[in-house]
């Protein structure tokens, strides 16, 4: 029905179309045309509104659609499968769902906005309407499942370097799977997997990646934990920054399936503004204060404790950040 509407504003190619018009189109009372005027407003559609003439539609709003998307997008398979929603409660559902139907590898599941994004072990994850890349990726590597957990170095790799590459040089990676700007969070990864013990059937990677979110609509939780593209003085298109990611995911995929997750570790390192870094580590039953020293070819964290040993630090149970002077 809002579609209806839309299209008809569409139509007119920025002439008036009057409200009486698009209710006897619609079958629905002029009030109701209204409301979902008023409905797209709220998500950035510019309409003016004249007594006796109408509506007319003057902007609409940086949208991901796939057709503006797709247009100027050069890899072979990721994004080339593009499922839109308007909205939806989690992208990582959705793409579960089309995985065990078969979706091929490479398929995205955008969506504008999430009820109810989830990041690790359930927290949620902010994603407001037009205002980031709400994004869940489909892949089926032949490699071993062991290997599963790296995917998630792997995206934060290919997404730093996306983020130099648009702009954003101060962008780091906060082991396991967050990407920071200055100690803020700006990118949150999910992985999630399903397979046999032999053999992974497909991973799912969510991303949540905040493009011009302001510091005004940030959650009170989050207001000073959080940053977006927009907080850190970097304009850009979102569709322009959709495709830079698309590109970086499938190169550094390529390589990993190609020759292993070697050199991709090792780019994790440079990227990393965990390594070097007092840490206080949190895991299930457990609280480590050290120095993070290194990661190691699973991925794991290696930190120095006070005492000399050492302890290493699987991913997936734990939440990490700078220890306390
Ligand atoms: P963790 O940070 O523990 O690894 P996640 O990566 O899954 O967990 O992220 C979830 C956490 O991120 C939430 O608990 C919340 O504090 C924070 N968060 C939620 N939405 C956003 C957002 N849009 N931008 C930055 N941080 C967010």
């Amino acid at each position: 029905m809002r579609d209806m509407v839309l299209d008809l504003l569409r139509a007119k190619n920025g002439e008036f179309v009057s409200g009486q018009d698009m209710s006897n189109t619609c079958h629905v009372s002029r009030t109701a045309i209204w409301k979902h005027i008023k409905a797209l407003r709220d998500k950035g559609y510019v309409i003016e509104s004249f007594t006796k003439k109408g509506y007319r539609l003057i902007e609409e709003p940086d949208l991901l659609r796939p057709s503006d998307v797709q247009k100027d997008l050069h890899t072979k398979y990721f994004g080339q499968h593009y499922i839109y929603m308007d909205s939806t409660d989690s992208s990582n559902r959705e793409a579960k769902l089309l995985a065990q139907e078969g979706a091929p590898e490479g398929t995205i599941v955008v969506a504008e906005t999430q009820s109810a994004g989830r990041g690790r072990l359930t927290r949620g994850w902010f994603s407001p309407y037009g205002k980031g890349i709400w994004m869940s990726l489909i892949l089926r590597p032949k490699f071993s499942p062991i290997e599963a957990p790296k995917c998630t170095l792997m995206a934060a790799v290919a997404l730093t370097k996306a983020f130099h590459a648009l702009g954003l040089e101060a962008a780091g990676i906060k082991w396991p799977n967050d990407i920071l700007v200055k100690g803020k969070k700006i990118v949150g990864i999910l992985t999630e997997m399903s397979g046999t013990m032999e053999e992974i059937s497909y991973i799912i990677m969510g991303m949540g990646i905040n493009i011009s979110v302001e510091k005004s609509e940030l959650p009170e939780d989050i207001k000073d934990i959080a940053t977006s593209f927009a907080m850190e003085g970097v304009m850009v298109d979102r569709k322009v920054a959709l495709q830079t990611i698309l590109q970086e995911l499938e190169n550094q995929y390529n390589k990993v399936v190609s020759g292993g997750f070697d050199t991709t570790l090792e780019e994790w390192k440079q990227l990393s503004v965990t390594l070097h870094q007092d840490v206080e580590v949190r895991a299930p039953g457990n609280t480590y204060v050290g120095h993070a020293i290194d990661i190691d070819r699973d991925g794991n964290l290696i930190v120095r404790l006070p005492n000399g040993k050492t302890e290493r630090i699987i991913a997936g149970d734990v939440s990490i950040r700078p220890a306390m002077k």
